[in-house]
């Protein structure tokens, strides 16, 4: 055997920080079977085929979003989404943004609840598959984008901070076609605590 033959993981999985049913009711262990072993783990088997003998191959995940475009670009970003999606949830979460974030927060939307309605209508009301971000410029400054497919901030150089997948996979075993719904419920597991970390990290 060669060594050309030895198939090398490039860009390995990340395992969910939390246990498979720790988000119940909200988030069923089913759904994040699927979400991550199939479609997460599905994203990151294709990208390594796509990035074998190219100059991606040696690079990390986020440079390769930032630096590809097609197929790469689409299967590197969903990769990217879905472990920034996964880190920012936890069975036991902090329930309110604090500090420096809440102040941006209450400044620009008027109240945490005032994000939280802006963010679920963008998340309702985008057309087909795709992701809504909150996401930070270099001075702070808040943006709530809606992005179609893999579409992430990272590419308009901004911090993303919050992701909603409004892909079906992410919300229809658990809510069927109710979009709108699943997505109120996920605040439910949204741990501010690491939403507050990456606000903080900006201007670290
Ligand atoms: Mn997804």
């Amino acid at each position: 055997m060669t060594l050309s033959s030895v198939a090398t993981a490039l860009i390995t999985i990340v395992e969910l920080p939390y246990a498979y049913d720790a988000l119940e009711p909200y988030i069923s262990a089913e759904t994040l079977h699927f979400h991550h072993d199939k479609h997460y783990a599905g994203y990151v088997a294709k990208l390594n085929e796509l990035i074998e003998d190219t100059r991606y191959a040696t690079m990390p995940l986020e440079e390769i979003v930032r630096s590809s475009d097609g197929a790469i670009f689409n299967n590197a970003a969903q990769a990217w989404n879905h472990i920034f999606y996964f880190e920012q949830f936890a069975p036991r979460p902090q329930h309110h943004p604090e500090g420096a974030l809440k102040r941006a927060i209450d400044d620009q939307f008027g109240s945490v609840e005032g994000l939280k309605e802006r963010m679920t209508t963008h998340a309702a009301t985008l057309f087909g598959s795709g992701w809504v971000w909150l996401a930070a410029d270099k001075d702070g400054r808040l943006y709530i984008i809606s992005k179609s497919n893999a579409g992430t901030p990272l590419t308009d150089d901004l911090t993303p901070l919050i992701a909603i997948d409004v892909w079906e996979h992410a919300y229809y075993i658990d809510y069927r076609n109710m979009r709108k719904n699943s997505v109120e419920e996920l605040w439910k597991v949204l741990d501010w605590r690491v939403i507050d970390a990456r606000y903080n990290a900006i201007k670290a």
